[in-house]
């Protein structure tokens, strides 16, 4: 490490349980590149950024409570970030501050990694901010997106914010998804028993993502897996999320199965295993 080595961190608040600092400290050392990547806890905002500049800190994922709040603070956000309504990454160019929003494209590499998109129908479990990151990138890719949630007008009303459909979680059956993603935290830690559908509504034909990722093999996944569905888990998106970022900050191809096997070790003192069974990595 040099005394002008590049620096990167995560704001949020809370912000101790990050996995990004194990992803991207990987991924810097993987790849040979100087620089470090921390976690800093912010509940001043203005003050943070401020600190962004006058520090000229590289880069910077955004969490949770800031995403939104951030956009304001920037030199510049990206067509990504402003439909998505939410900045996760933040790159210093020489002073100027561009925002951006890398999860919608980390659910959407995560997806290609077993299947492509286009053309396909999508059934997105959720109408929340991830809903909305992920829906955004796969519609922009050609799928046929719909929004199936508890609370029913939120998806009808984020449906015909996006133009996307929308349907009552009673009628998902009935749709034909192709690929099924949850977006709803239903079925993480503690509550690692539940699932945000019925098991019945699954076809072996289906690809099924979860996006939580604690435990790293969900109720819904198993039953998919059980099924014969093709799978993919929350720790794809994350990875994919952070290798978008990474990409952007040093221009240089990111170690996507070095930095899965980062976030998997620093998870796994916490990982939960659905019924005492191992988890599957
Ligand atoms: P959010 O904005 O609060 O939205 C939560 C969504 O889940 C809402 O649509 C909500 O429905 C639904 N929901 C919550 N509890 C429910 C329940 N008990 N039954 C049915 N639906 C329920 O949250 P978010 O930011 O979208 O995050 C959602 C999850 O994604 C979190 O678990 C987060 O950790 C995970 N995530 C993972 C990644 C990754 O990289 N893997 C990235 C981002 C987020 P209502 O509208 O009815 O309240």
């Amino acid at each position: 490490m040099q005394a002008n080595s590049p620096v990167y961190a995560v704001i949020g608040d809370p912000v101790a349980h990050s996995l990004s600092p194990a992803m991207h400290n990987r991924a810097l050392a993987a790849c040979g590149l100087p620089g470090v990547y921390v976690g800093f806890r912010v509940t001043d905002l203005p003050v943070a950024v401020a600190g962004i500049r006058a520090l000229g800190i590289r880069g910077v994922s955004v969490t949770i409570p800031h995403k939104v709040a951030v956009m304001p603070l920037l030199d510049e956000i990206d067509d990504t970030a402003r439909r998505i309504g939410a900045v996760n990454t933040i790159s210093n160019e020489s002073g100027v501050l561009k925002g951006t929003n890398t999860d919608g494209l980390g659910a959407l590499k995560a997806l290609e990694t077993v299947t492509a998109v286009d053309g396909r129908r999508v059934a997105i479990l959720g109408a929340g901010g991830a809903a909305r990151a992920v829906a955004w990138a796969l519609s922009n890719a050609g799928a046929k997106v719909a929004l199936f949630n508890r609370t029913v007008p939120r998806a009808a009303a984020l449906a015909r914010q996006m133009n996307l459909e929308w349907g009552r979680m009673d009628n998902l059956a009935r749709w034909r998804a192709e690929i099924l993603v949850n977006t709803t935290p239903v079925g993480m830690a503690p509550d690692a028993g539940a699932a945000p559908v019925a098991a019945a509504i699954l076809d072996p034909a289906m690809v099924v993502m979860d996006i939580v990722y604690n435990p790293l093999e969900t109720t819904l996944l198993a039953a998919a897996r059980r099924l014969g569905c093709t799978t993919v888990d929350g720790v794809q998106m994350l990875v994919f999320q952070g290798a978008a970022q990474f990409e952007r900050w040093t221009g240089v191809a990111a170690p996507v199965t070095v930095m899965r096997q980062a976030v998997i070790e620093a998870l796994s003192p916490t990982l939960t295993h659905r019924h005492g069974q191992a988890a599957v990595f």
